[in-house]
Parts: C-alpha cells; structure tokens; sequence
C-alpha cells in the first residue's frame, strides 16, 4: 500500500480512538451530572447524600418524570453535552464508513497449536492461537494472539478450526468481506473445504458448523494450503500464547523451565529458535550443537515433534567461541572455488 495512504489510515484510526475516549467521557461527565441532580433533588430529605440507584439517573432523562427542583443553569450543560456527544457519534460514524473494506480483498493466516510443555515440573498440554490480516499489499492490517484453554475434546483439528473462527471473526468486526485463508494443516483445510468427512467428533462437529456460518457472512472466501514457514507470523504469535503460560513469576522474575534439561531458567535467557520458536536454555542450545557439529549432521532442533533446522547465524551470539568458529569454518571454505582451494600434500 501506499506510504501516505497508510498514513492516513493510521490517522484516521487514531482519530476514530480519540472521538470514542470522547463520547465515553461524555458520557461518564452526564452521568456524574445527573447523579448530582439526584442528590441535590433528595437534599431537604435526606441529611446525606446517597448513591443513586440506575432508575434515578434514568429518569432524570426521561421526559415523563420531571418531579426534580433543578436548576435551569445544570439542564442547559446536559443539553450540550448531549448536542456534543451527537456530534461526536455522527463524526465516529463517518469515520467508520470511511474505513470501508468491504470491496478490498484481504489474506487471513491462522494457528492453532497445541503443545506439550514443562510447567514448573509438570508436563501440560497447552494451546495457542494465532491470527493475522494482511491486505493485498501484504500489509498487516490486525493480528492477535490468545491462550487456548485445552480441554479432553481439544485436538490438533480443534485448535486449528477455532484458530480460523477467531480470524473469521475478527475480519467481520472490521467489516472485511472478502478473505482467503491461509493454512498449513491439511486435515483442516479438508474440514474446511469438506472435503474430509465431518468426523463423529462432536467438538469438530459443531466448529466446522460454525466456521460454514460465519463464511456465509463474506461476499468472498477461499482456503489455500501453504507451508508452516509460509504463516510463521502466526506461528510466533500460537507460539507466544503458548509460552505466555509456562512462566511463573519468582524472586523478582519471570522463570520457565528449559524442556530438555528441564532446569529453572529465567525467561530472558531463553533461547527461541527462528524457525519454530521453541525454547530452550544456552546451555542445551550449545550441547545441540556440539552434537551435531561432531556427527557431521545438520543442527536441528530437539523438540520430538519438530524438525526445524537451526540456522547457524541464529545462535552464533550465545555459542562458546570455539563453537562458533567450527560452525562457521564449513561455510567460509564453500565460499572457495574447488579449482583454487589449496589442500595439504600429505
Ligand atoms: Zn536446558
Ligand atoms: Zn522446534
């Protein structure tokens, strides 16, 4: 997109903000106003104040009721301020209509991940949703990340259909129309596109319900498969409501626990691989490495369900130096034609 036009959606964004922390501050000033008609109308009655109750502050507005003895002077600044929010309320609505996405076409990437994890010393499945929307620009315009609470229904199939029913959502609030969403789960996707048989599985039942509801909703929808490095945006953010759950705050900082060597670490000193974004200590990062540098192997992350390489530049900041420089070595020599590499006579 355009640099100045996403300049001027920004501001009009923030304008929108500004004009809604108006109006709710309007709001809150009438209503503090009419809770003071009310306490002064009960002046001669009471000998202290009290709270009003919601049919009091009502009827100070209402038409029928008109019982008080207060004063013009409060009558005409509640007029204003009426007038005012009338304003305001008509300025957020054109902004509104302004911000039409209704006929721009939108990409949708959505996670759900569940994960086993470490949490003190206890092993916990535990969720994760990402979601994000980029315009046809690839520009992002909303992303969100969300703890999913695992429950016994909760699948891999689970988490990735209620991954996309919050995209879906969240594209409608913004009133966008037209979606294709990206995904990297192929039984998903066949939920999606029905081509797979919805299963007896009564919690992927009633989402994929759902998800035909909500689609029902866009002028335009279609689902593609892509690679899980294709969405990592996404995968970050599952990956990030995941970890949100595994710290625990001790001694003045967040602490988690490393799933190899499952020490007691705190959360910044964690180290999160580029590729997966799971975590382990510097510790377990260096051993990896060793490893796989002595059996001549491709560094890989150690999580069993993962098979993520872990690029050397990625690490080179944590590595022992003589690690480094072995992981760098092979690299360096590739950099040489073959027919000028010069080799020991030997
Ligand atoms: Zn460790
Ligand atoms: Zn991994």
């Amino acid at each position: 997109m355009d640099s100045d036009l996403r300049i001027a959606l920004e501001k009009q964004r923030e304008e929108i903000e500004l004009a809604k922390s108006l109006a709710r501050d309007l709001d809150l000033s009438l209503k503090l106003q009419a809770e003071e008609v009310v306490i002064d109308s009960r002046r001669p009655h009471t000998s202290s104040p009290t709270e009003c109750s919601p049919e009091d502050l009502e009827s100070v507005f209402s038409v029928s009721a008109d019982g008080f003895d207060y004063s013009d002077m409060l009558l005409k600044d509640i007029d204003v301020a009426l007038q005012t929010q009338l304003l305001c309320e008509q300025e957020v609505a054109k902004l509104n209509d302004d911000l039409d996405y209704s006929s721009e076409k939108f990409k949708l990437f959505a996670k759900g991940l569940l994960s086993t994890e470490m949490v003190k010393e206890m092993e916990m499945l535990l969720g994760g949703v990402g979601v994000a929307i980029y315009d046809s620009n690839d520009t992002l315009m909303r992303e969100e990340k969300n703890v999913l609470v695992v429950e016994d229904f909760t699948t891999p199939q689970v988490a990735e259909l209620t991954a996309l029913i919050q995209g879906l959502k969240l594209a409608l609030e913004f009133g966008m129309r037209h979606v294709t969403f990206y995904c990297d789960s192929d039984e998903a996707l066949g939920y999606v596109i029905g081509k797979v048989e919805e299963s007896n599985h009564s919690a992927v039942a009633s989402l994929v319900n759902e998800v035909a509801l909500l689609r029902s909703r866009f002028s335009f929808f279609e689902a593609r498969h892509v690679r899980s490095v294709d969405i990592s945006s996404v995968v970050q953010l599952a990956r990030a409501a995941i970890t949100s759950q595994i710290k625990w705050h001790e001694d003045g900082i967040f602490k988690e626990a490393c799933t190899l060597c499952y020490n007691d670490v705190p959360s910044d000193e964690q180290f999160e691989l580029p590729s997966c974004f799971h975590r382990f200590c510097v510790s377990c990062v260096n051993g990896t490495v060793k490893n796989a540098l002595e059996q001549k192997k491709p560094v890989k992350c150690q999580r069993l369900d993962c098979e993520s390489e872990i690029p050397r530049e990625s690490c080179a900041a944590i590595l022992e130096p003589e690690l480094l420089d072995l992981m760098i070595k092979p690299e360096e020599e590739n950099l040489i034609p073959y027919s000028e590499r010069v080799f020991c006579p030997r």
